[in-house]
């Protein structure tokens, strides 16, 4: 899928929080056998090394693959966010990242605009071929869009059938923003929902297939995480089957505010 500034994204990638740093080669390994050609790490998973062990090893043409790392939280600010890019690429063992992301606004310690600076400096230099945020609410992007200069190209959030935040959506829609869902199983906790396993039951597809289907056919970008091979090769089996509109309509139906993680209006 395109983002805002003409560059691809693949619509399904694979995400490598909480897997140890000495197994990441090997779940990522798992994942670019299976298909998947784009991976989302951070620095704060400090597993960036073994996402790009995986990469190297896989004699896979660079360009073929598309890998997002984030900004971790002490290293905001203009001159540590460019440090800290130096660092992850060191980690990755690459010449360029290819989505870097402020991973939370922190609001309250107020460097984000900062730190939206340099990565913009980054991306005039073609250290990575595009810019954006994660966590970040509605106010935080209009503020990144009033400078005037690049607007980020995602906004990756937590999303999933108890918590779809619509307003950020809305907010991302409306300044040209990807929305990408990360948490996108809610952590595995919406797989035991009922109606969700009688949708699955009707297609003859697994609940998280069927969640992951939910969010590609609304258009969002989303980063299931296994460490299990059978389940990276399952979430990547999504194609070959629609949800109706009535089957979206009940999922849509069971947004409880249901939050696995911390609210970025207080995360600091
Ligand atoms: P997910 O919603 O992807 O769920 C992962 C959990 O679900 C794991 O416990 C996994 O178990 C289990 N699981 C995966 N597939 C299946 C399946 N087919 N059947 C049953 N269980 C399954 O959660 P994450 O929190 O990991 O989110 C995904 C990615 O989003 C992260 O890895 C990270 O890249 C990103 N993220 C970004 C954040 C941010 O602040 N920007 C915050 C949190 C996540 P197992 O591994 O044991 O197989």
């Amino acid at each position: 899928m395109q983002l805002n500034n003409g560059i691809d994204i693949p619509q399904l990638g694979f995400g490598v929080w909480q897997v140890p740093p000495d197994e990441t080669a090997a779940a990522v390994t798992t994942a670019l056998e299976t298909g998947y050609r784009s991976i989302d790490t951070a620095a704060g998973y400090q597993n960036e090394a073994g996402v790009g062990a995986a990469v190297k090893a896989s004699g896979l043409p660079r360009d073929e693959l598309f890998i997002t790392t984030k900004l971790a939280n002490p290293d905001q600010g203009y001159d540590t966010a460019l440090r800290a890019f130096d660092a992850s690429l060191a980690q990755l063992g690459l010449e360029h990242v290819d989505l870097y992301l402020i991973h939370w606004p922190t609001p309250a310690r107020d460097l984000y605009v900062d730190t939206w600076r340099a990565l913009s400096k980054l991306y005039a230099d073609g250290r990575v071929r595009a810019i954006g945020v994660s966590n970040f609410l509605p106010e935080h992007l209009e503020r990144l869009a009033g400078l005037g200069g690049v607007v980020p190209a995602v906004n990756q959030i937590e999303l999933h059938p108890a918590l779809q935040q619509r307003e950020i959506q809305e907010a991302n829609a409306k300044l040209g923003i990807a929305t990408e869902a990360w948490s996108p199983l809610a952590r595995s906790t919406i797989l035991k929902d009922p109606a969700i396993a009688a949708i699955a039951s009707a297609h003859d597809r697994t609940p998280a297939q069927v969640v992951i289907r939910w969010h590609l056919q609304q258009g969002r970008i989303v980063i299931p995480k296994s460490v299990t091979p059978s389940r990276i090769r399952e979430n990547f089996a999504v194609t070959g089957f629609d949800l109706t509109d009535d089957e979206i309509a009940t999922i849509d139906g069971l947004e409880n505010d249901g939050r696995t993680g911390p609210n970025p209006a207080t995360f600091n």
